[in-house]
């Protein structure tokens, strides 16, 4: 029987490796111009972790994570997201006591069961940072401008960033009694999930993809109008600082986290080729509960992540180009038995000085070795015979057109870089 790739993942295959290592390089280069360092973190964790972390009402722990039970016993779960698992490292490793802010970015696998479809896989890749132990609003527009300048760094000029403040448990809790009044008219006519959110947690009705709840939403009362002075004059701190940084924005209502650990801003980065979705390449927020949810000491918190496969389709929707792997520099093809040998020992130099160099491995003859060459897409090749050997001369052809240089041996050795190059492509 055939064996294919489970449903909802996908093999990234080398003609693709370029681009998402292109992504990832980049971003990684951004965090570090900010002071943000790599962490890495396991791909699965205690299941109470996520149900702690990520929360018990949300869609991901009531549907979307992969749950096993492991041969000892204990529940595991693969990572549905990064954030739990940075912040159970942050409590395990006793980061608190470095100085804060405490700045991490990571880039991992993410797994859920999902509806698949474009945009929307099993196993996905996130981009993430997360800031802990500043209260802000400077760290959060700090942590929005690196997202801003990531995004004009791959391309995308006129990123749609949207802000909004879910405020703190006290003045959220006084809203959601308002949004329940809202809602409780036209209840029977929403969606099944609405139907629980109403009772357990409103404000993630407001997030609600189906297309009636979403055009109740928009009337729904505005948290921003609600908010206690401490998180109006936080908001209004983080639209200061990105107004100061030059980081557009506008103001969304109906962003949400809706968990009681988050807290304050919330943002996201818009797409323009995936309305379909909801339009999100990128989401985050402050979590100023969180590290004391799953047990460290009361540490604020803040930020996002990234889907690394949403991010490249917007990119080739925008006709970004982005890097190819390069071809091959330089293929010996030898002929005859010393030749072989002779190659073989050049192409290790070769490599050695940073050539991209190869030869025959298959016994081929010449004339099939030159079309293994012309398939491959190689720069240059040179033929390496018994004369070549002896006169310490030969052609260096260059495959495009086929014109040819006379080449010595040893200036191949110590400069075929230069000397492509200036043969040119
Ligand atoms: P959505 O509303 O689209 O389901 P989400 O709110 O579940 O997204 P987050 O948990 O905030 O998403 O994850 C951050 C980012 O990770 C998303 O903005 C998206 O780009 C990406 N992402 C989430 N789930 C998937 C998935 N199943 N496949 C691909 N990318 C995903
Ligand atoms: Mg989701």
């Amino acid at each position: 029987m055939k064996i294919s790739a489970p449903k909802g993942t996908r093999d990234i295959l080398p003609a693709e490796v370029a681009r998402w290592r292109h992504a990832e390089q980049v971003f990684a280069q951004v965090c570090a111009l900010h002071g943000y360092e790599e962490i890495r973190i396991p791909t699965f964790e205690a299941t109470e972790l996520f149900q702690r972390g990520v929360g018990d009402t949300t869609d991901i722990v009531q549907k979307e994570m992969y749950t096993f039970e492991d041969k000892g016993g204990r529940s595991m779960t693969l990572r549905p997201e990064g954030t739990a698992g940075v912040v159970r490292s942050y409590i395990e490793n006793g980061m608190g006591s470095l100085p804060s802010p405490v700045r991490l970015f990571y880039n991992i696998t993410a797994f859920r069961y999902e509806n698949v479809q474009k945009g929307r896989y099993r196993e996905f890749h996130q981009l993430g940072a997360e800031a802990f132990g500043s209260n802000g609003p400077l760290v959060d527009a700090e942590l929005i401008g690196m997202l801003a300048l990531y995004f004009e760094r791959m391309g995308i000029q006129d990123a749609k960033l949207r802000v909004n403040s879910i405020g703190c448990p006290v003045c959220r809790a006084k809203y959601n009694q308002l949004l329940q009044a809202y809602f409780e008219p036209h209840i029977q006519g929403m969606c099944e999930d609405c139907r629980g959110r109403i009772g357990r947690n409103p404000l993630r009705i407001l997030d609600c993809k189906v297309e009636r709840d979403h055009a109740l939403a928009a009337d729904a009362p505005r948290l921003l109008d609600h908010l206690c002075a401490d998180c109006q004059t936080h908001f209004d701190g983080l639209l200061r600082a990105l107004v100061a940084q030059g980081t557009e924005y506008t103001i969304d209502n109906g962003i949400v986290r809706g968990l009681d650990y988050y807290t304050r801003t919330v943002f996201e980065f818009v797409s323009a080729s995936f309305q379909s979705l909801g339009g999100t390449i990128c989401g985050g927020g402050r979590y100023d509960g969180l590290v004391e949810e799953i047990g460290g000491a009361p540490t604020p918190g803040v930020g996002f992540a990234m889907g690394l496969e949403r991010l490249l389709l917007e990119l080739e929707a925008r006709d970004i180009v982005l890097p190819d792997t390069p071809p091959m520099d330089l293929y010996l093809a030898p002929m005859g038995d010393m030749a072989a040998t002779y190659a073989a020992s050049l192409v290790a130099r070769l490599r050695r000085a940073g050539v991209r160099a190869e030869t025959d491995l298959c016994g081929r003859s010449l004339k099939a070795q030159l079309k293994f060459a012309g398939k491959r897409g190689v720069r240059f090749a040179a033929v390496i015979g018994d004369s070549e050997l002896s006169t310490g001369q030969v052609k260096l052809r260059r495959m495009r057109d086929g014109t040819e240089e006379s080449v010595s041996l040893s200036e191949l050795e110590t400069d075929a870089t230069a000397r492509m190059a200036a043969f040119g492509d």
